[in-house]
């Protein structure tokens, strides 16, 4: 995509590209690894650097030092964090970088284990260390080695995020509302690396969703550990409903994308409110991790397959053309043949078009940890590919479903000769198909209307609408 990385070290990774500027304190190269909400971390130190007079570069050969933003969150995404890590490490040896800062939620994991496994990182961040990256990049540059790790207390207020610098393309951009998760799931270890649920302020929210707009978005891609949870622990009482009255009067927003809503405390209000705007895509990904009611227990999902069924029925009910995301963990230890196979009759009858499918990793620390009947690495891989399989048919017959059907498309990219990349409603960034449209001078950033005219696996291909007058006159 425009912007996006010119280095790709991983499908996750991103390597930001600037042009260096004369008279800058260093020179630097990045890499953001992870999900959305540390790219806006990564984009929020991008930005703070650029003011305190730092200069980015697409190259990390040749540059001052390197940033890598990590990922800590299951142990593929760790390894991966590593693998780049040493690469960075790699090119310090060679002397064709100077410096490696490591930051992000793999130090907040495994801190001194890092430190002692590769001692020539440089300087190392943790997660809230983030808004003092210029502190230790000084420090880099100027060659002082005391302190060389930074970590800080998870903030009981929300970070700003304002004045970053963005990575994603000028039309859509992440906005993250709050951060941390006062859930206790199981399996999870997120909890321990970005610490409780802080809400970011409504008024905060919609001033950065505005400086957004000034800055060409278009879409909004609300962010956060837990959605619907918005608005608790500063308010006493969920308030995404409001927050999402407010950020629809941003003017230039056209639409709002809303990801990771926890299945709990999904109110009616909200659901009216998403069923009764014309902003508030009808695009939903709520994570469901699982169907049977003894894996949620064990799960401390605190819902059940019953309330699971009646919440899915209701939002299907009431969200006109509602596009439904969803993940589910498989292989959870003690997860019997028959509880997963409900989970596959579960999949069939409701017919997701969206999902992802993750093989229970074990975290160390969590309780999961503890439970009894861990199952073997190939019963886990065998329940994705079975579970993937069945996926794959129902997202390819929505995507049939669509042929014929005339849908506004978001172009993203200039692929080719008359070649558009864009999406649709129903595609959020990165994590799900494209519309491969053929068209005539079509803008990127903007709304064109799309005759879809065929499928390719998960992605759609579709011919741009043209006005047949204007055509005509031409
Ligand atoms: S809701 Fe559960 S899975 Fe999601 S971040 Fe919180 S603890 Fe982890």
């Amino acid at each position: 995509m425009d912007q996006l990385p010119i280095l790709d070290l991983s499908p996750a990774a991103s390597t930001l590209t600037a042009p260096a500027s004369d008279g800058a304190k260093g020179q630097y190269a990045f890499v953001s690894l992870g999900c959305p909400k540390n790219l806006v971390d990564s984009e929020k130190m991008l930005g703070t650097l650029a003011v305190d007079g730092y200069s980015l570069t697409s190259e990390p050969a040749g540059s001052d030092f390197v940033i890598v933003n990590t990922c800590g969150f299951i142990d593929s995404s760790r390894q991966e964090s590593i693998e780049t890590i040493e690469e960075m490490l790699e090119l310090k040896r060679q002397g064709k970088t100077k410096g490696v800062i490591v930051a992000g939620c793999l130090p907040e994991r495994i801190g001194p284990e890092l430190r002692e496994r590769l001692p020539e990182i440089d300087h190392i961040v943790g997660v809230f260390g983030r808004d003092e990256i210029s502190k230790v990049a000084d420090r880099l540059v100027g060659h002082i080695n005391e302190q060389r790790d930074l970590f800080r207390p998870a903030p009981i207020r929300a970070l700003d995020d304002r004045a970053r610098l963005r990575i994603t393309p000028q039309h859509f951009a992440y906005l993250k509302i709050s951060e941390g998760c006062n859930r206790t799931c199981t399996f999870c270890s997120i909890p321990k690396m970005r610490g409780k649920h802080v809400t970011k302020p409504i008024e905060a929210v919609v001033e950065e969703a505005r400086e957004l707009a000034a800055d060409g978005v278009k879409e909004l891609i609300l962010v956060a550990q837990d959605t619907t949870y918005y608005g608790m622990d500063l308010y006493g009482e969920v308030r995404l409903t409001d927050l999402l009255s407010e950020l629809e009067k941003v003017e230039g927003i056209d639409w709002i994308r809303l990801m990771y809503l926890y299945p709990i405390n999904f109110t009616d209000t909200l659901i009216d409110r998403i069923a009764n705007s014309s902003k508030i895509l009808p695009y939903l990904d709520m994570p469901l991790q699982h169907i049977n009611s003894r894996v949620l227990k064990r799960m401390q999902r605190r819902i059940n397959q019953e309330k699971t069924y009646e919440l899915v029925e209701k939002l299907r009910e009431r969200v006109p053309n509602l596009v439904l995301r969803t993940t589910f963990v498989v292989g959870f230890p003690g997860e019997t043949d028959e509880q997963f196979e409900e989970l596959r009759e579960f999949v069939k009858a409701t017919r997701f078009q969206r999902m992802g499918v993750f093989p229970y990793s074990l975290e160390p620390g969590t309780p999961a940890e503890k439970l009894d009947g861990h199952l073997p690495e190939e019963v886990k891989q065998q329940r994705v590919d079975t579970l993937m399989a069945d996926q794959q048919e129902i997202a390819f017959e929505f995507g049939e479903s669509l042929v014929g059907y005339e849908l506004d498309v978001l172009i993203d990219e200039h692929v080719g000769d008359n070649v558009w990349m864009g999406r649709t409603f129903a595609d959020a960034p990165e994590i799900d198909g494209a519309v491969y449209v053929q068209g005539e001078g079509l803008t990127v950033g903007e709304f064109t209307p799309v005759e879809i005219v065929g499928t390719q696996d998960y992605d759609l291909i579709g011919v741009a609408d043209y006005d047949e007058d204007e055509l005509a006159e031409e």
